[in-house]
């Protein structure tokens, strides 16, 4: 068990892992950190927080473990604020969406006598703040842990417990290759769905409003792009060298439509969209998705 677990962020993400710990009895006390006073204690009133504090020296100082769910451009700063203030022997580690920029953050700031854990738990929705939170979002879901050979392995240990008594799946690799394949599943996804909402919508005029007819496939595509600008704007500045080219790759594939259509060439696409309906129904089948 946990015994004093201060969470800095009590958002969907902090807010639910605190959730879940409770819910398990695999902490003691939780203490919440954040910017905004009205959502601590809103945090503290569902019973996600014991206590609260706005000032993050106070609420780290008798941590035995401290999680980072604030927005990735925020890394810095706040990792600055804490470091003298964390007791020695401590475990920090994150929750954050890429994993390189984690790391290097944590060994620019934190002190020798800390341990550091980069973690990201592969769940979430497009709600922010501590009354999106809920106990169950990490059952059944991965967490992927990305340590180096600079990782303490009892600190490993203590994190990796953490996540499974949250009801997540934890699993190992390097942060790099985190940060690859996130780029593509995650990252790119969401940068489709703000482009093609900003690319439907620009096109309003008085007499032409084409999201007042937009229907389902619109809403199913384009949910992730209700999700907070702040925490993905700070996720595609982190793993910028990989989403220019996840970017490059896309527009290959739109540019081979838009030739494809300018040609009349129902065969090739028929192939293409054969190819994605394949590829989908395939994925959905092996990791046993819901389609819907
Ligand atoms: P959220 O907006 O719900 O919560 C973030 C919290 O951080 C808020 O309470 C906010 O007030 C606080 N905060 C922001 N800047 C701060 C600062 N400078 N100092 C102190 N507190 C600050 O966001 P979230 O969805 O919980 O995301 C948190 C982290 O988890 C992000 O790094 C994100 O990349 C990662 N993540 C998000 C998802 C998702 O689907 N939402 C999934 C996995 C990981």
């Amino acid at each position: 068990m946990i015994q004093t677990l201060a969470i800095i962020g009590v958002g969907l993400i902090g807010g639910s892992l605190a959730l879940a710990l409770k819910e398990k009895a695999a902490v003691s006390t939780v203490i919440g950190a954040g910017r905004s006073e009205d959502n601590l204690k809103l945090a503290q009133s569902l019973g996600i927080v014991d206590s609260w504090a706005t000032s993050l020296a106070d609420a780290v100082q008798d941590a035995d473990v401290v999680v980072l769910a604030v927005p990735m451009g925020a890394y810095e700063s706040v990792l600055q604020t804490i470091a003298s203030a964390l007791k020695e022997g401590a475990i920090v580690t994150d929750a954050g969406s890429t994993k390189q920029h984690a790391l290097v953050a944590a060994s620019q700031y934190l002190p020798e006598h800390v341990h550091f854990v980069a973690a990201h738990p592969l769940a979430g929705t497009e709600k922010s703040g501590a009354d999106a939170a809920f106990s169950t979002l990490y059952q059944d879901h991965l967490c992927i842990i990305t340590p180096d050979n600079t990782t303490d392995a009892q600190a490993l240990a203590v994190v990796e417990r953490m996540w499974q008594d949250a009801g997540a799946k934890v699993a190992h690799m390097p942060a790099a290759e985190h940060d690859k394949l996130l780029g593509a599943v995650s990252h790119l996804p969401h940068l489709a769905a703000f482009a093609l909402v900003n690319a439907v919508n620009k096109q309003k005029t008085d007499d032409f409003d084409p999201m007042a007819y937009a229907a389902g496939g619109f809403k199913d595509f384009t949910r992730i792009a209700s999700s907070s600008p702040e925490m993905w704007r700070d996720i595609v500045l982190a793993n910028h060298h990989v989403l220019e080219n996840q970017i490059d790759i896309l527009m290959d594939e739109l540019q081979t439509i838009r030739i494809a259509l300018q040609a009349g060439d129902k065969d090739r696409l028929t192939a293409l969209f054969s190819s994605a309906k394949d590829a989908r129904d395939a994925w959905l089948a092996e990791h046993k998705k819901d389609n819907t």
